[in-house]
């Protein structure tokens, strides 16, 4: 048995055929079609025909980078691309299903990666988990007593949108000062801007301002830059800390494009975290980095196929 996994970014699709252990068969990365929704359809079975290589059975899960209401079966809050914003309020894994004749789970891009880093990667034997992806945006996903939960209409677990400044920039959720205004990569940006304009002989004058780059210049002993990075780590610390006395968990898993960063970053997140935490809920809890990389997108959506078919449910 095998399942399909896709995995649709603003800019890219991804794709894997994945064995029902979890290791990745065949896999496919192509530019996605961005302006219409027909295309996109035709572009999504294209590829899971190819991955599926005459397996008629093999069911099929895509992460999209939108809130999905498994109760409503629709795809909604659906960010800049256009070829996938035709289907906002639409049940869009019915459409593609009855198109390919398999069943179809559709689900969040990030609650399909912290499927993934929970079953194969970080996140691997514990019951409770948070995940939080770093990247242009900042995502998540909360499993709890091994389930992942969306709550009512899929809005759980939206990390990115805790208010962690209450004077801070504007969000596209309609809120202010997000912790994805500040741990996304525009709010590294943003900050490293300003910084440099305050302190025009640091390193961070003479670089592409990218969250990449503004951690090695931290590391090279740049005191903008580094006080760049501890504005994130302790953003997020805010975050985490009242997370964990909220839920009370066993691990959370940094993933995502930032957490490239790795323990320069992690340790600091870490250290906030501690600041602001119960010590024991604190003491409960473990840290660590994503392991699947690029591929916890497209395992994570063909997990999410198999957990949907294991429970019964179909297109
Ligand atoms: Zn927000």
């Amino acid at each position: 048995v095998a399942y399909i996994g896709l995995d649709v970014g603003g800019t890219n699709l991804k794709g894997a055929r994945v064995s029902a252990e979890g290791t990745v068969q065949a896999s496919l990365h192509e530019p996605i079609v961005r302006d219409s929704g027909e295309r996109l359809l035709d572009q999504l079975g294209r590829a899971v025909s190819r991955l599926a290589e005459g397996d008629a059975a093999a069911a099929v899960g895509v992460g999209v980078r939108a809130i999905v209401d498994q109760r409503a079966r629709q795809v909604r809050a659906v960010p800049n691309l256009p070829s996938l914003a035709a289907f906002a309020n639409q049940d869009l894994g019915g459409i593609l299903g009855t198109r390919l004749g398999r069943s179809v789970v559709i689900e969040n891009d990030a609650k399909a990666a912290g499927l993934a880093e929970a079953w194969k990667g970080g996140g691997r034997g514990v019951q409770s988990l948070l995940y939080m992806t770093l990247g242009t945006g900042v995502g998540g996903a909360l499993i709890l007593d091994g389930r992942l939960w969306a709550g009512k209409s899929g809005y759980a677990g939206e990390v990115g949108h805790l208010p962690v400044d209450p004077e801070g920039l504007p969000c596209g959720c309609g809120s202010r000062g997000c912790l994805e205004t500040i741990a996304g990569s525009f709010g590294w940006m943003r900050r490293a801007e300003a910084a440099v304009r305050r302190h025009p002989t640091s390193l961070l004058a003479r670089r592409t301002l990218e969250p990449a780059t503004i951690v090695d210049a931290a590391r090279a002993g740049d005191a903008t830059a580094l006080d760049v990075v501890d504005g994130t780590a302790r953003a997020i610390g805010q975050a985490l800390g009242g997370l964990l006395n909220t839920l009370n968990l066993d691990r959370v898993v940094i993933g995502g494009g930032v957490a490239a960063a790795g323990d320069f970053l992690l340790g600091r997140v870490v250290r906030e975290t501690r600041a602001r935490a119960w010590p024991q809920a604190f003491a409960d809890c473990s840290f660590r980095l994503a392991e699947l990389g690029g591929d916890a997108g497209v395992v994570g959506a063909a997990r999410v196929a198999m957990l949907a078919s294991s429970a019964g449910v179909t297109a």
